[in-house]
């Protein structure tokens, strides 16, 4: 039996590896010069690497490290900074193709093409194969009358906004979405002014309400300036700046606005052109995604789909787990991905995180207690001179399960996997309040917020 993955998201080279393990002959069709897809090569990995190496620059340059006795004026080696961004990169695609090497699954150099429900051409050859997964991920949805150009840097994506060769003197965000603030932050750290451009009448959209309101004065007070409730409608290239023009999300007056790189991030859209789904008889949604049932499979028998390309939020950690399901469902054993409890993260400083339901939705289902504790009252981030956000846990009024856990915290990233695993063990808040939690830690956090569903934490 072969399985098929096209083009790997961290996805496709999950499921790729899984197959193996489970005795499955697996090959995995890659174009790109190195495996891992968007996530490793140019997303969540080398955005991170900006974003640790830019919070020591702010840490040094903004005075928080002279509060704790230590006093250096720092330079900034933006092209070391970005070797160390490459560095980081070539070490993990590096080791996920040794993994493929010891588990003898076989890299098809070249972007694949269904030729039929059973077959796929990659690089000019035909593969047959009994199952095929669909792993082909997202891209960065194009803005009408906004022409990117990654080479160019002054209109970039997130790809060429991780790549800028000097800091920019104003920068311009489209998006208030998790793009634009992560790498917004970054470039802010390093001296930039960010203005932010938001649609919505908030940044954030999809996290609970609070979050996102704390959030934005957290960014506001950080220095990023937001014109919320405004669409960019044209960007021009004039010179080394670039000139766009803002109206009101509900119409009227346009107003321009000058930048130096302008960041597009409206949003990503599933990979599915180019990909022959016709030849496999596959269509796809109004959103252009791929439907499966629960177990991924599509409408055409062996053929399955994960990550990007199938509805739900667009998240590495969602195609990893959904890449291991379809690898078990294909060898006939039971791989499930329980959707409801998905955490999400966006990595500015503090951290945002979030799993399951927010206040709104958990309401919208019944009656809810919530437990709200701050961080300004954890000693430990107190201490750490980290006193922004706070911790929220929404419960069902009546069983006292935990519905969603949201936090604003530095390390809310490591610290909402407990939220996720005590909901995935279907926990109340009186579990998790009596669950001991090592002091002091940020986590301490949580069991007060969930002390707070019955109104009664210690420390506030
Ligand atoms: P997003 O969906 O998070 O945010 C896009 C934002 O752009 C929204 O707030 C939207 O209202 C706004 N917008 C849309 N059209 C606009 C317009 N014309 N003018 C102004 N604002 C407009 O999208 P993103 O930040 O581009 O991220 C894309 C995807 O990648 C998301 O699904 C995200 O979850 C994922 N991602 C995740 C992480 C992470 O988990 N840390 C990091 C990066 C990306």
């Amino acid at each position: 039996m072969t399985c098929l993955s096209s083009v790997p998201s961290p996805g496709g080279y999950v499921a790729a590896i899984r197959a193996a393990q489970l005795g499955l002959k697996t090959a995995c069709a890659e174009g790109r010069e190195t495996l891992g897809g968007t996530c490793l090569n140019v997303g969540c990995i080398p955005s991170k690497a900006m974003l640790h190496a830019s919070e020591y620059y702010e840490a040094a340059a903004g005075g928080a490290m002279a509060k704790m006795g230590i006093d250096v004026t720092p330079k900034l080696n933006l092209p070391a900074m970005h070797g160390q961004r490459v560095d980081a990169v070539k070490g993990l695609t590096g080791g996920i193709e040794f993994l493929f090497k010891k588990n003898k699954v076989d890299w098809l150099k070249g972007y694949a093409q269904f030729t039929g429900k059973d077959s796929v051409e990659v690089a000019g050859k035909t593969y047959r194969a009994k199952n095929i997964v669909i792993a082909t991920g997202s891209s960065v949805t194009p803005l009408p009358g906004v022409a990117v150009d990654n080479d160019k840097q002054i209109i970039v994506d997130s790809t060429g906004a991780l790549e800028l060769a000097k800091v920019p003197g104003h920068m311009v965000v489209i998006g208030g979405g998790v793009i634009g603030l992560e790498l917004g932050s970054v470039w802010r750290r390093l001296g930039a002014k960010v203005t932010c451009v938001e649609f919505l009448d908030q940044i954030l959209p999809g996290m609970d309400a609070d979050v996102r309101k704390d959030a934005n004065r957290i960014f506001k007070k950080q220095g990023i300036e937001f014109k919320l409730k405004t669409k960019v409608t044209k960007a021009e290239v004039k010179g080394k700046k670039a000139v766009l023009t803002l109206e009101p999300a509900a119409g009227g007056d346009a107003e321009t606005l000058e930048a130096d790189v302008v960041l597009v991030s409206i949003g990503r859209r599933p990979n599915t052109e180019g990909l022959g789904l016709d030849k496999a008889g596959l269509a796809v949604n109004q959103r252009g995604q791929i439907e499966t049932d629960h177990d991924f499979s599509t409408q055409v028998p062996g053929i399955w789909a994960i990550g990007d390309v199938i509805p739900g939020p667009m998240l590495a950690h969602k195609a990893e787990d959904e890449g291991i399901a379809v690898a078990e469902n294909i060898a006939g054993l039971t791989g499930i991905v329980n959707h409801d409890v998905i955490p999400s993260v966006v990595y500015t400083m503090p951290e945002i995180a979030g799993v399951g339901l927010t206040e709104e939705q958990a309401k919208e289902r019944g009656e809810v207690k919530v437990g709200k504790f701050p961080m300004a009252g954890n000693s430990r981030a107190k201490t750490n001179h980290e006193p922004d956000g706070f911790v929220k846990v929404i419960a069902d009024a009546n069983s006292d399960r935990v519905l969603g856990v949201w936090i604003i915290a530095s390390v809310a990233g490591t610290m909402i996997a407990q939220a996720a695993q005590a909901m995935e063990f279907g926990a109340t808040s009186e579990d998790i309040a009596y669950t001991c939690h090592a002091h002091p830690t940020h986590s301490e956090a949580i069991k007060e917020a969930a002390m707070a569903v019955t109104g009664k934490p210690i420390h506030i």
